[in-house]
């Protein structure tokens, strides 16, 4: 039998290392119960204990999850194997915005940021190797996609920056806002964020957890109905012709198609869709731009959130000024409808939203980067 129809996830080749043994952390709690159960002829409760090891306690091989017998350790690890990606990089911004560029088993990199705040800290994660959605503005979309990460690879972001954490501080809230299009790669994400959302694993509370999107109309619902997590659309512009000139992916579901699916989204009482606004000067930084989010986003319980352009190479795209970013969210606000503009972080190392992939910043933190290499495995 296939290992795929054995453990009932679909295993690519990715999933399985050169000995043959599949990542258990590719597999979310029931699968890997059904796993345990039907495979191995083990109960439910002790399947929760490899899990609960593997992503509560951070376990790095079978041999130190005590309390699971030592037969069946021998049996897990001639069957599975625990993965960790490995550190390549550790930037800190002096912002305080930390940047974790990883090594993926094929050699990839992806990158996650950890943006420290006040009120919360919030680890922003990839959900792909590249995009493919091609947003003229954005520099991950210059590299196209290469691959979808697979489940582990996107849960193992959270659970490694958590670890690597000082004492008393915590990850109070996931953004899947870093490399590629989460809903491109759905079923994996929704692994990934079954995972952070189990108590037996991260613990993350769904209303901590938000997923953003360029508007995969079709995906959306799809979210919705296996997870109830945050929805946030990078909506960008105002009218059809703008937004096909910097977000290609319009020609196949229109602006309106993407308010409708939004609309229709079933969120949750008290729950609200945020929608992000990158602004460029000269492109979409007017009063009248303003006026047209307003009036399309009229009915839909939302929050804006603004994003001045982190300006790229190669592009004629221009950071918007001041005074209109102002103006743009005091029409928002004087109408009672939340209106933020999101700080940029992280601009010294090439963390800022659409800049991940840009390449190497120049302040490592060496310290950092030793000890997120020992929660890896790779050094004591
Ligand atoms: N593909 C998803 C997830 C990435 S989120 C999505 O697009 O929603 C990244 C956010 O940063 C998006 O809102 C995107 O519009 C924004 N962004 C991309 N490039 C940017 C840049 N150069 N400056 C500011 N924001 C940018």
């Amino acid at each position: 039998m296939s290992e795929a129809a054995r453990t009932g996830i679909r295993v690519s080749r990715r999933m399985s290392d050169d000995r043959g043994r599949v990542d258990l952390k590719s597999m979310d709690r029931e699968a890997v119960e059904r796993f345990m159960v039907d495979e191995l002829g083990q109960t439910v409760t002790r399947a929760r204990l490899v899990f609960q090891w593997m992503w509560h306690r951070g376990a790095r091989t079978f041999a130190e999850m005590q309390g699971v017998p030592k037969a069946l350790r021998r049996q897990l690890e001639e069957r599975c194997y625990i993965s960790f990606l490995e550190p390549d990089q550790v930037l800190k911004s002096v912002d305080g915005t930390i940047k974790y560029v990883w090594r993926l088993e094929d050699g990839h990199l992806i990158e996650s940021v950890l943006i420290p705040e006040v009120q919360r800290t919030t680890l922003c994660m990839s959900s792909q190797v590249g995009c493919a959605m091609a947003c003229t503005f954005c520099v991950t979309g210059d590299l196209g996609l290469k691959r979808n990460l697979k489940p582990s690879e996107i849960a193992n972001q959270a659970l490694q920056v958590a670890r690597q954490l000082p004492e008393g501080e915590r990850i109070t809230n996931l953004v899947l806002m870093g490399m590629g299009e989460p809903l491109h790669n759905l079923p994996n994400l929704v692994g990934a964020l079954s995972i952070c959302l189990d108590d037996f694993a991260l613990n993350f509370s769904h209303r901590r957890v938000t997923v953003s999107t360029v508007g995969l109309v079709p995906k959306m619902a799809e979210l919705a109905a296996a997870l109830p997590v945050n929805l946030a659309v990078s909506i960008n512009a105002t009218t059809e012709e703008q937004r096909r000139e910097i977000m290609p992916l319009t020609r196949k579901y229109s602006l309106a198609e993407v308010i409708e699916a939004c609309r229709n989204f079933p969120l949750p009482s008290g729950k609200r869709i945020t929608f992000e606004y990158v602004m460029f000067r000269g492109f979409n930084d007017t009063i009248e731009d303003a006026e047209r989010l307003f009036r399309l986003l009229d009915g839909i319980p939302a929050k804006v959130n603004l994003i001045p352009y982190n300006e790229n190479p190669g592009r004629d795209l221009k950071a918007p000024d001041h005074a209109d970013v102002k103006a743009f969210q005091d029409y928002f606000m004087s109408r009672s409808k939340a209106c933020h503009v999101r700080t940029t972080r992280g601009l010294d190392i090439n963390a800022a939203c659409g800049q991940l992939g840009k390449g190497r910043g120049q302040a490592v933190e060496d310290t950092w980067l030793e000890d997120a290499r020992r929660i890896a495995g790779l050094s004591n």
